[in-house]
Formats: structure tokens, sequence, C-alpha cells
């Protein structure tokens, strides 16, 4: 890794400002190449900085000089904030690209660095490719405390109470005499125990897709019922096709959205109705059926008779006096004049509240879940395990989970695909 690294880290030019990265053992030299000196650590000063072939000036900045280990990506690192013009921005990544040793970064570099580096592990890193993602308040929060390092410091504690488990054992071995190996402490099994059950209390929250992807909420129903206009109407948009003509709606439409903060993704689907002779049709229905079982909440459009297990009967069209009344709806909408839908939103907003990751704590996603689904197995497996040696090997089976939890050990292709995830210039 002795390559020096640059990049144009914030947005694409034209802007106000744009910064570059520098990073790597020459990120010093390359400033001094251009600035014509080397700033005081840390202190943001400015600069002439000039080509360093024919000393024409390319422009006036802010640059910042931060020697490492002390760093971001725990490398010497420089930043030039520059004028945000494309021919500004090009005028010094090509003069960055000619001094000896520099090149320009891939995406995600610097913080694949930083992890190499030690500065964040592996939890820190998803926790920030997912701050970067982030799109709604709640998204942002989790984000944030995962890259702020709090499930860092829970897999930590979690690694501790493994490693004294795993202390209590080679105790009982050292002291046990050899006709009695199968003493195991007492207090093993509990503390086995609590911890199996703790994580097993993790892995039940909710997860973090769910925050992701969006509370998944399926609009369902006959023909006609008004299932598009209210997917437009609750979507803000005219995506779906609203016509009085049925079977219009064929396939899934899905839009995501946020309301108050909370991401969703509303699905319309196509009506539901058993005679229908068009393939076409039938396989729209096909698919509306699968969408509601793999839904979070269906909104049901239809008779009460007909409603599916678990979805919130509304009284659509409400606004109609000739539309047969509906006994005792959740809500009475209507899409047409937008009665009833600031509760419907507030309700499944309380709804996906309440399924969501709390606001800024700590989900985890599919990776993480089965690594600490191993360590709960192995920490159960290890508690009533006949054998003091096997459950030594179970608990280190435990540990390994949860260095891989946070990247003390992994697999190169694991960091690719994470690393490939950020743009460049991070
Ligand atoms: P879908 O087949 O269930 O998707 O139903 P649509 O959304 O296409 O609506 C069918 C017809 O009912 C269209 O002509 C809509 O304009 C009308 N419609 C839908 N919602 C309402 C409503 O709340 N009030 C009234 N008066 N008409 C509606």
């Amino acid at each position: 890794m002795s390559d020096t690294i640059f990049a144009l880290s914030s947005g694409p030019p034209p802007a106000a400002i744009a910064v570059v990265r520098i990073s790597g053992p020459h990120a010093g030299e390359a400033l001094r190449a251009l600035a014509g000196r080397l700033p005081v650590p840390r202190r943001a000063s400015t600069a002439s900085l000039r080509d360093p072939g024919d000393g024409s000036l390319l422009d006036r900045a802010l640059v910042l000089w931060l020697p490492g280990p002390g760093t971001a990506t725990g490398e010497d690192s420089a930043e030039l904030h520059l004028h945000g013009g494309r021919a500004v921005v090009a005028a010094i990544e090509r003069a960055l690209a000619g001094l000896p040793g520099l090149r320009r970064a891939e995406a995600g570099e610097f913080t694949r660095r930083a992890f190499t580096n030690g500065v964040i592990d592996l939890a820190e890193a998803e926790g920030l490719a997912d701050l970067l993602a982030a799109e709604t308040e709640l998204q942002r929060r989790s984000a944030l405390a995962m890259a702020s390092g709090e499930l860092s410091r829970l897999v930590e504690g979690w690694r501790d109470r493994v490693l004294s488990l795993s202390a209590q054992l080679e105790a009982s071995l050292d002291f046990a005499d050899e006709d009695d190996v199968a003493g195991l402490p007492a207090a093993f099994e509990a503390d086995c125990r609590d911890l199996s059950e703790a994580l097993a209390a993790w892995l039940a929250r909710p997860h973090a897709e769910l925050l992701r992807d969006g509370f998944r909420v399926v609009i369902a129903g006959p023909p006609n019922a008004g299932k598009s206009t209210l997917f437009n109407m609750l979507t803000d948009t005219e995506a779906a096709i609203a016509t009085p003509i049925p079977g219009t709606t064929r396939d899934l439409l899905t839009q995501p959205v946020a309301l108050d903060g909370v991401p969703f993704v509303f699905v319309d689907t196509a009506g539901l109705r058993a005679d229908s002779a068009d393939p076409v049709e039938r396989i729209g229905i096909a698919r509306a059926e699968a969408a509601s079982a793999a839904a979070d909440l269906v909104l049901w459009l239809g008779a009460a008779d007909e409603r599916p297990g678990g979805a919130w009967q509304l009284a659509p069209q409400c606004d109609r006096p000739d539309r047969d009344a509906v006994a005792d709806p959740r809500h009475a909408v209507s899409a047409l004049t937008g009665e009833g839908i600031a509760s419907l939103c507030a309700d499944l907003v309380a709804t996906a509240r309440v399924a969501m990751p709390a606001p800024g704590a700590v989900a985890l996603g599919q990776r993480q879940r089965r690594l600490l689904g191993e360590c709960r197995e192995a920490v159960a497996s290890a508690a009533h395990h006949p054998d003091p040696l096997l459950a030594a090997e179970h608990l280190r089976l435990a540990r390994l989970a949860l260095d891989r939890l946070i990247g003390r050990s992994g697999t190169e292709d694991m960091l690719d695909a994470l690393f490939g995830r950020f743009c460049i210039g991070k």
C-alpha cells in the first residue's frame, strides 16, 4: 500500500467548493509540490497552487496538512479546498496524477485504508456505507449509531464474555485430575445460557433491511376498488393508471416514499378477481397474491369477508353515497376528496415505527445476523457439552464469528463488495 491516492471527495463540479483528498506516504510531498510549502499541521491556510511543471497558477485554495497516523485513513493526508469549477478540478487532478507515486483512488479506497489501518472496524465501515446511502431520518440515525461504533462496542462486550467462559473452562481443565475432566465449573452452564439468551434477544430485534428497504405496504382488493387512485395519493405520484376499466393494473407498481421520516414502499397490485380469462391479468393476480404474502402490511379495499388475515380493512371511495357500506373499517378514505387519508398515514407511520428498529438504535443486517447466529449456536452448544475440550472448541468458534463480524478476520471478497458500495473519494 505504498501508493498515494487522491480523489475529488465532494460532489460533482460545478460547485462552490471542491474538496480533493490525498492520502498516503507521498501526501506531504504532493502538497509541497503544489503549494510550495508544507503548512502547519491541522491548520487551514490559503495557498497558491501551481503546476509543478511550469509553475503556472492553477488555483488559490484552502489547504490542510494532516500528518498520520491520527487521520481519517491513518496515513499522511492532505486536503485541497478548491474553487469548484470543472476546469479547476481537472487541472489539479492532472497535476497530482503527474507526481511520482500518486494515482487516482478507487471507489471506497479511503475508507478501506481506514479499515486496514485499524482506524475503523468492519461494522463501522458498514455503518458509514449506510450513512452515505441514508435517505430518511430513521435511516440516518441508525446508520450513525453503527458508524460511531455502537455495534462494535457490543461485540467487544460479547467477545469478552466468550473469552471469560473459555478461561473458566481452561481453569477447570488445568485443575482437574486425570480421572475427572468432566467437572465443568458450576456457573459455566448458566453463564453460557445467559450469553446465548442475550444474543437471541438481539437476533429477534427488527432487522436493518426493514429500515433500508422501507416498510412494505401492499394495496390489495378487487378491480375498481380504487387501489391505483389511493396508491397515487399516498405516494404523491401519478405512477399508477387509475381508470374505471377493470384490470388496468397488471403488474406490481412499487414506489418508495418517506412519511414523517419513516421509509415506506407502497405497492399497487392487480385487482383480485377469480374469473379473469386474460392470461396476462391472471399472472398479475398471482403476483398480487405473492406480494401480499411478502408485505409488512396489506391495505384491503375489498369486502370484509374476503379480507386476508392481518390486513387492514379500509372503506374506499367513502365520498360516494352509492357504495355499499363496509362494516367497521379501520379507515374510511376517499382518494378523491382526501378524506381519511391523513389519519390513515398517521396510523401507518405509528405502526411502522413500532415494527422498525427504534430511532438511533443499532439494527443488524443480514451478514451481521448470520454471524451473530453462529456465535449464539456455538455458545449454546458449549453450555451442556459433556466434553470440556469440545466445549472449548465451540467457544473458539463463537469468538471467531464475532471476530468476523467486526472484521478482525474476514474474507477479501466480502471487503471488495462492501467498499465497492462507496463512491470514489470516500
Ligand atoms: P383499481 O382498479 O382498484 O386500481 O381502481 P382505480 O384506482 O383505477 O379506480 C377505479 C375508478 O374509481 C376510477 O374511475 C377512479 O377515478 C374512481 N375512484 C377511485 N377512488 C375514488 C374515490 O375515492 N372517490 C371516487 N368518487 N372515485 C374514486
